[in-house]
């Protein structure tokens, strides 16, 4: 299956046939799988010698998780609590430093694969452990139906994130044009197609889901062309292989009993609402924010990029990473000063594993 849709000539077959259409396009993406298949294969430069740009937007859940988060979970380890995380989350820097720099300090934070191995360690401690958790609506039903257990001395710092409404902020910011979206495959699977269809209404823009193959990508923005030509704007699926117009129900329900939306900040972009997830009242219990918010009243930072970091810009697709003056020379995967450049699926990141192919 995964040969074929890397056959090189249908590739080549699809972007002739948008290259004769002579457009002059740019397309926004929400996810960091995406971003890698257009760097890897080369997608992005060949779009471009057609006509089309695509642009990644804040599809890395790690890079939009805000310092300020970071350091709720710096506070909670130097609290005693046991902190745990993955593995990316880890590395990025909060205001001043990282989970791993407290971890070196002598605190209790650990790195995990899932959820579950956070419940073990919970279940082989007497001590408080809180789950940093982080990601889009693809993680956050498999967060809900760990709490529906109601597990012992186990909380969550929620970091979980709505896409929907960050592309509809992105519209709204109004600060570059967008053409039409590609729409995140992995997060389709569970919120479907018609989760987007407020945005094609309002806005008056097309949207594609699309699976991560390189065809995929390529006939995602070709079925988008076709849209924009004909001038309609409504939800297609190209990756009907695996997303179903209704989603993964049963997930969305788990979801909705457990979490609600909330206002949420981004990095890089003003508090969104309903953007964010935050647990329902009757798991108050599980909240670490409840749990803990006499420990956590202090944490209050009106925190800024470092000097010269480009990551809130390049999380709402204005600058490309090599537009940052430290990308590759002060910045690099094994010193990153941001969080683009720490995750396998941030901009900076990927750009500097591939270059410009
Ligand atoms: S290269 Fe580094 S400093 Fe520049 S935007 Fe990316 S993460 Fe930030």
């Amino acid at each position: 299956m995964m040969f074929r849709y890397r056959n090189e000539v249908l590739a080549k077959e699809r972007l002739e046939k948008l290259k004769d259409l002579n457009l002059n396009l740019r397309l926004m993406h929400v996810c960091g799988t995406h971003q890698d298949t257009l760097v890897k294969f080369g997608l992005n430069s060949m779009l471009k010698e057609a006509g089309i740009e695509v642009r990644p937007g804040p599809g890395c859940p790690v890079c939009v998780t805000t310092a300020k988060e970071i350091e709720e979970a710096i506070i909670l380890a130097r609290k005693g609590k046991v902190v745990a995380t993955f593995g990316d989350m880890f590395r990025v820097p909060g205001e001043r430093l990282s989970l791993a720099d407290v971890r070196a300090e002598g605190f209790d934070v650990r790195m995990v694969y899932s959820i579950t191995d956070c419940i073990s360690i919970a279940e082989k401690t007497n001590k408080e452990v809180v789950f940093f958790s982080i990601g889009f609506e693809t993680t956050a039903p498999t967060t809900a139906s760990v709490i529906l257990t109601r597990p012992k001395n186990f909380s969550i710092l929620s970091a979980h994130r709505l896409i929907p409404p960050a592309m509809e902020a992105l519209i709204k910011m109004g600060e570059m044009k967008i053409d039409g979206f590609i729409n995140p495959g992995h997060v389709s699977t569970i919120i479907g197609e018609r989760a987007y269809e407020f945005i094609s209404k309002r806005y008056k823009i097309p949207q594609v889901i699309a699976g991560f193959e390189p065809l995929d990508v390529l006939i995602g923005v070709y079925m988008l062309a076709m849209q924009i030509i004909r001038g309609e704007t409504r939800v297609e699926n190209e990756y009907k292989r695996v997303v179903k117009p209704e989603g993964n129900e049963k997930a969305q329900h788990t979801l909705g009993e457990v979490f609600e939306p909330t206002e949420c900040s981004w990095r890089g972009f003003p508090a969104i609402s309903d953007s964010g997830l935050k647990l329902r009242g009757e798991f108050e219990e599980y909240d670490a924010r409840k749990r803990y918010e006499d420990e956590l009243s202090t944490v209050d930072i009106d925190y800024k990029e470092p000097e010269g970091c480009r990551c809130g810009k390049i999380l709402r697709g204005l600058v490309y990473p090599d537009e940052c003056p430290l990308f590759g020379k002060v910045c690099t995967p094994q010193h990153p000063v941001g969080a683009c450049m720490v995750s396998r699926e941030g901009s900076c990141n990927i750009t500097f594993r591939y270059g410009e192919r």
